[in-house]
């Protein structure tokens, strides 16, 4: 496909950003954790710990010699309970390492790593138990670890945080800013990154001031804020990379292929940090927002906290939650219990009433256009939906449906309230079965 224009389109999905000014604050160790071990794309780990054991803060209770991995480390000091199986947000039956948290957090000793070559840096990543910290939960030392190493040029930190309600990267950007600039300087250390682009959304006037003071006080070459516009799917990987360097990157295509590599800006403090401390990702910070929540704010919670639990450190419901997501409102999750745990790529946390959380009753199409309008990638969700109604997967195949990233636009401004992206998205399960039909 073709990107045409300059700018890809955008929307404005509103920004809602109740909680950006407000500092970040710590949940007390809840009683209990349960923390899952599918916590990346691809591979589970094997619980390394059985009913009984004690365990420190900070050590290694899950990992595997599968590829596409990353090891797991507990959040809190205490005893395991046991090893359990429970439906997850995803769906499937996971596998979750029960602890009952003995409040005193003793942890493991860390040392920072030693890092002396990409080889020894992709090792610490790997150690460090880092996903993809905006959602994606992809593991980041596959990720800089590419094939073609020696073609990467260019470094993106995304600070686009597009998404209405969430404000868990912009106070990383506040808080944790020093890390951000030592794990984008290590990252293009590394990866021999000749450009660093910070990219932040304009109505994050405060981020790109504090990055642009601390890059000039530090001399820091090579590394620069990008503002973007404040319009969503800014931050979407895609997107981003086309209005950061303009290069074209279609579904199916790696980054790397084009020299580039993202890295949401919370994986970059934590990053930063690590490299310091060699403390690995065992808590998280999120926010916590919506009509249903009494007190919304960013919390750093532990992984395998339940949802209940800080929901609970928000002052609980105000109101009867009729949904909640874990993500933002284009593109998160509806869970199905509160008693769901908080995994290492969480951002949001978000309780609606069913004041908020009404879906208008679908009406025919009008034929307006606004949902080809809205498309970054300017397809055509109409086309999909009837080809996906009809079941005719060739159609979908010669619409590239796969090019569509289901970030929800086109839904959000259709008149007559057509469920376009969730459409969109059974369109490409359904390419993708007919796919691995034809391997068989
Ligand atoms: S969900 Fe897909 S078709 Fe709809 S606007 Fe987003 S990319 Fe385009
Ligand atoms: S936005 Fe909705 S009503 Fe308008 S053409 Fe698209 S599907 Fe039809």
């Amino acid at each position: 496909m073709i990107f045409r224009k300059k700018h890809l389109t955008s929307i404005d999905a509103g920004h809602y950003k109740n909680t950006a000014d407000q500092q970040t604050e710590v949940m007390p160790v809840p009683a209990v954790v349960k923390i899952s071990m599918s916590e990346n794309i691809g591979a589970p780990c094997k619980p390394l710990v059985k009913k009984g054991d004690y365990v420190k803060k900070g050590q290694l209770i899950g990992d595997t010699d599968a590829f596409l991995s990353v090891p797991i480390h507990s959040s809190v000091s205490g005893t395991v309970l046991g090893i359990e199986t429970m439906r997850s947000a995803m769906g499937g039956n996971d596998t979750y390492v029960v602890i009952e948290s003995d409040g005193k957090q003793e942890e493991e000793e860390t040392t920072a790593p030693v890092i002396e070559d990409q080889p020894a840096f992709i090792k610490a990543m790997r150690a460090s138990g880092l996903v993809g910290l905006g959602g994606a939960s992809f593991p980041s030392w596959v990720k800089f670890n590419p094939k073609n190493l020696v073609d990467i040029d260019t470094l993106i930190v995304n600070g686009a945080e597009c998404e209405p309600f969430i404000t868990s990267d912009h106070r990383t950007m506040l808080e944790d800013a020093q890390d951000v600039l030592d794990g984008a300087q290590a990252m293009m250390k590394w990866l021999q990154a000749e450009n660093g682009y910070i990219a932040i959304e304009n109505n994050k006037q405060n981020a790109i001031d504090k990055f642009n003071k601390m890059i000039v006080e530090q001399g820091i070459k090579n590394l620069h804020v990008f503002p973007l516009q404040a319009r969503y799917p800014k931050g979407a990987e895609r997107v981003l990379i086309y209005e950061v360097t303009g290069k074209q990157c279609d579904a199916g295509v790696l980054p790397a292929a084009l020299g580039v590599i993202v890295s949401n800006i919370t994986s970059t403090a934590f990053m930063g940090k690590y490299l310091k401390t060699g403390k690995p990702l065992t808590w998280k910070r999120l926010t916590v927002d919506g009509d249903a929540v009494a007190n919304p704010k960013n919390v750093l919670v532990p992984i395998g906290a339940s949802v209940h639990d800080v929901i609970e450190f928000c002052g609980g419901y105000k109101k009867e939650p009729r949904k909640i997501l874990m993500g933002g409102p284009m593109m998160g999750r509806a869970i199905y219990s509160d008693e769901q745990t908080i995994l290492k790529a969480n951002n949001a946390i978000l309780a609606f009433s069913a004041e908020q959380a009404a879906i208008p009753e679908e009406t025919a199409c009008i034929n307006c256009g606004r949902c080809h309008e809205a498309c970054p990638f300017d397809l055509l969700p109409t086309k999909f939906a009837d080809a996906y109604q009809h079941k005719d997967v060739q159609a979908l195949r010669d619409l590239q449906v796969m090019q569509c990233m289901e970030c929800g636009s086109c839904s959000y401004v259709c008149p007559a309230h057509r469920p376009l992206a969730f459409m969109n998205k059974l369109g490409k399960a359904m390419v993708k079965e007919a796919d691995k039909n034809a391997r068989k």
